[in-house]
């Protein structure tokens, strides 16, 4: 009897082990395209739009100022466009390196005492005369 209920819950114990652990093995989806972050863009760029044009119609914005958000949505737009496009042949991002600016060749020896930079060692401070180690 006891044997029983042993390997009864060594069985349990085991599925249980073996349940938990393939829950957790199995990788979660991915529910997300790699595009709907910049789906949701174009959508509310579009949504801009509309608004845009909306208030337009109804006399809420001056023509230079239609015109001028107009165009910079639609740069967005077009922006957006492209990389839905960029992404869609998997191209690798481009990623914008600031270009590094070049260590100035900094003189090797600095007086301690006056700061004084030199190319050359030299036994003495040609600044201050104090003694350059
Ligand atoms: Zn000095």
């Amino acid at each position: 009897m006891e044997l029983i209920i042993a390997v009864v819950l060594v069985i349990t114990v085991t599925l249980l082990y073996t349940l938990f652990i393939r829950a957790n093995d199995i990788p979660p989806a991915d529910p997300v395209s790699p595009t709907a972050h910049l789906d949701e863009r174009k959508a509310a760029i579009y949504e801009n739009l509309r608004d845009l044009q909306f208030e337009y119609r109804v006399g809420k914005l001056s023509d230079a100022d239609y015109q001028q958000t107009k165009l910079s949505l639609q740069k967005e737009l077009a922006g957006v466009m492209a990389e839905i496009d960029r992404v869609m042949q998997g191209a690798p991002a481009v990623v914008e390196k600031a270009e590094k600016p070049k260590p100035k060749t900094q003189p090797a020896y600095v007086c301690r005492h006056c700061g004084k930079q030199f190319k050359t060692a030299m036994k003495f401070c040609g600044e201050c005369g104090k003694p350059m180690s």
